[in-house]
This record gives C-alpha cells, sequence and structure tokens, in this order.
C-alpha cells in the first residue's frame, strides 16, 4: 500500500515536472530563435566601391528586375564638370543635355546648372538600373565619384546574394546591419 502510494506520488511529481518544462519551453527557445534572427540579420549585402570593376553584371545578375543597385555621386570628390565622362557620351558634339549626348541609357543622370562653369549630377533611382557604365566613365576619365551602391530599401537580402556569385571582383560583401553602405564620400 505504501509502496502503490510512492509510486503515485512520483507519478505526480514527474508529470508535474514535465508540465513545467512543457510550459518553460518557449520561454527558453524564444531567446535561443531571436538570437540567431538577430545573427542572420546582422550583416548585410554590400558593394565594396574600391573593388568594383564596372563590368556590368550589377543590372543582371541581381535577382530583382531592376536591378537593386544603383549608381550614387559621393559629391565632396566629384569635380561638378561641365564635360562629366559620366554624364557625356565620349565623342558628343555637344555639351548639352540632348538624349543622344547622354552616356546613361536610362537617363537616369539629371544634370543641373550650378554656376560657370560648374554642373551638379544625381541619380534618378527609380531610373537607375546599376549598368554602371557612367561608374566607368567617371573612374576612367573623371575622378571616380560616380559608384555603385545596394540599395536596401530594395535588396531582399538574399541567404547567398546572386552577385556576390558573379561578381568577378570579388566586391560584394558582407557588411554590419548597422552601416549597411560603403560612402565614398566618407573616406575622401
Ligand atoms: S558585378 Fe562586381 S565588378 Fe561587376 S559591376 Fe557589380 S560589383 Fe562591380
Ligand atoms: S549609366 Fe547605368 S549605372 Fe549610371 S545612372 Fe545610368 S543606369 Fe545607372
Ligand atoms: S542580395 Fe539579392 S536582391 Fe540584394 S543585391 Fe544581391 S541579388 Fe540583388
Amino acid at each position: 500500500m505504501e509502496d502503490q502510494k510512492n509510486k503515485s506520488g512520483s507519478r505526480r511529481e514527474f508529470v508535474k515536472t514535465a508540465g513545467r518544462l512543457f510550459l518553460a519551453a518557449p520561454v527558453i527557445a524564444l531567446p535561443v530563435i531571436l538570437s540567431k534572427k538577430r545573427d542572420a540579420k546582422g550583416f548585410v549585402w554590400q558593394i565594396d566601391p574600391y573593388k568594383c570593376t564596372s563590368c556590368e553584371l550589377c543590372r543582371t545578375a541581381c535577382v530583382m528586375t531592376p536591378s537593386a543597385v544603383k549608381c550614387t555621386n559621393a559629391f565632396p570628390m566629384c569635380g561638378y564638370c561641365d564635360f562629366c565622362p559620366g554624364f557625356l557620351r565620349q565623342g558628343a558634339k555637344t555639351y548639352n543635355t540632348a538624349a543622344e549626348n547622354q552616356l546613361c541609357p536610362t537617363g537616369a543622370i539629371v544634370r543641373k546648372f550650378v554656376e560657370e562653369p560648374y554642373f551638379e549630377y544625381t541619380i534618378e533611382e527609380s531610373l537607375c538600373d546599376g549598368c554602371s557604365k557612367c561608374v566607368k566613365a567617371c573612374g576612367d576619365f573623371g575622378n571616380g565619384s560616380l559608384y555603385l551602391q545596394i540599395m536596401h530599401n530594395l535588396c531582399v537580402d538574399c541567404n547567398y546574394c546572386a552577385i556576390a556569385r558573379a561578381c568577378p571582383s570579388d566586391a560584394v560583401i558582407r557588411v554590419p546591419a548597422g552601416e549597411p553602405y560603403m560612402r565614398k564620400e566618407l573616406k575622401s
């Protein structure tokens, strides 16, 4: 009888302990899940502008159409040139903004007069498809103020960025999510 009492007592204890563990499981697991999620989101993909060789693959390799990669201008570096090699096609007869004079295939670069002889060049991101033609021209004939960045309002942060796989220069790297851009202007 005493033996039976002991057995049912330990069964009750076992059930109580198991119940407590069952209830506590989500509390124990949640921080682990959250910390894994934080780890996964701790880094994002970005282009190192000093490694990029403007090979034009960013336009087509991204899983997004148009590409999540856009051109940007480092204004402290820009010469505000009248003849901007990123804006005007080589061999353009005149320096005006006629479509046939522009290098950008989508007309994404906006030229604004500042004062003689300076012009400001900004990128209309909705038109830019990251082809890097202007970046190459600015790097070859200008001072390299035009450069590519992955825009994080457009990028879906693929586990393995398709551009990183395709990039011949290993220019697409993981950077801390708290500092998701590699701004050339911050180094100039
Ligand atoms: S694939 Fe690499 S080298 Fe080519 S444009 Fe993109 S970042 Fe630059
Ligand atoms: S030339 Fe290409 S990279 Fe440059 S602004 Fe136009 S679409 Fe963007
Ligand atoms: S992570 Fe994905 S969406 Fe973002 S730039 Fe790379 S391929 Fe495009």
